[in-house]
């Protein structure tokens, strides 16, 4: 059993921000990385969004960075997984998946949240080459361009007006003959000319060797099948928060979102703080998440000040 000031659990922009404020508070942070070291960014090709890189990064280097200053402050980051808390007593507990238990003051939750994918054939193959789960991210590097989306809820609304603003022709795939969308983003969807909704209409397959020229769909109704000639192809058919180990503990809405004091990172349990996708559905950036990062690290500070720990 090791004991720890703060125990940082996920390793996107949001756990390695707080492992930066927590390092230089002093808390020694001890960071497990979860599955997927460096988080979502490690499967986008360019950031152009993010300040301070007024030349963009690609998302693997800007990990990379993140994780390098982390280090710098003497973060302690280790390649494995929580999978088991017990939020019961002052002491929080967690458990790696190599068995070492270990006993925090602290915890800040940072486990972000993974797009759903349609598990179709060439979707993963052309990740990153024209297949994408971010339409802010990616969107821009198909300007001018013809393109497809999956989804039928706000995000696919909101992604797909967005994509209309830039590329030249949006194809928005539903899978039913209604959105789920809140009506108003449904309007918006329908009153943008170059955007054209294909009600009964699943994706089959993403085509092209390099990168995406096309996609195959099918009329779930009549089952007649056609191809779109598109260069990029959006899934936006939601995404699910690494939450579950935290469920017994922690209150979270239906999705699995952990719900958070609104403008704070508290979680109701003392000491247990939440930052980055795990509590955000709504925005969802790099950027955002760091800053949320930022926040948990000072109220953990702000904690163990006030507790007198
Ligand atoms: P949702 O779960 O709301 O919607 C997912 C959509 O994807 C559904 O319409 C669903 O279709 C469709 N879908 C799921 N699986 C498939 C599949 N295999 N093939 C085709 N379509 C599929 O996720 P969102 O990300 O849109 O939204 C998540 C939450 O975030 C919601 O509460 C939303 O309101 C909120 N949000 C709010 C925003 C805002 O207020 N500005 C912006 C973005 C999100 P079906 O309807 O047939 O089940």
């Amino acid at each position: 059993m090791e004991k720890v000031k703060c125990l940082i659990i996920g390793s996107g922009p949001a756990g390695y921000s707080a492992a930066i404020y927590a390092a230089r508070a002093g808390l020694n942070p001890v960071m497990y990385t979860g599955p997927q070291p460096g988080g979502q960014l490690m499967i986008t090709n360019d950031v152009e969004n993010y300040p301070g890189y007024p030349d963009g990064r690609q998302g693997p280097e800007m990990m990379e960075d993140f994780k390098k200053q982390a280090l710098r402050f003497d973060t302690e980051i280790r390649n494995e997984m929580i999978i088991k808390v017990d939020f019961t007593g002052p002491v929080h507990k967690a458990w790696s998946d190599s068995g070492h238990e270990i006993h925090a003051l602290t915890v800040i939750i940072a486990t972000g949240a993974s797009a759903k994918w349609l598990d179709i054939p060439g979707e993963l193959r052309l990740q990153n080459r024209g297949v994408s789960a971010c339409a802010v991210c990616d969107g821009f590097f198909f300007r001018k361009q013809e393109v497809a989306i999956v989804g039928a809820g706000d995000t696919a609304a909101e992604e797909s007006t967005y994509l209309a603003k830039i590329c030249s022709k949006v194809h928005l795939l539903v899978r039913r003959d209604e959105m789920r969308a809140s009506k108003i983003m449904q309007e918006r969807v329908l009153n943008t000319p170059n955007l054209i909704v294909h009600w009964n209409t699943e994706a089959e397959e993403v085509l092209g060797d390099q990168g995406v020229d096309g996609i195959r769909i099918v009329n779930n109704k009549t089952g007649e099948k056609s191809e779109l000639a598109v260069t990029g192809f959006f899934v936006a058919i939601g995404h699910k928060p690494n939450t579950d180990i935290f469920k017994d503990w922690i209150k979270t809405d239906d999705s699995g979102y952990i719900i958070a004091h609104p403008g704070r990172t508290h979680t109701g349990i003392d000491g247990v703080f939440a930052c980055g996708d795990a509590q955000d559905k709504i925005y969802r950036q790099a950027v955002t998440a760091a800053g949320t990062g930022c926040m948990a690290a000072l109220d953990a500070e702000r904690y163990l000040v006030e507790s007198g720990q």
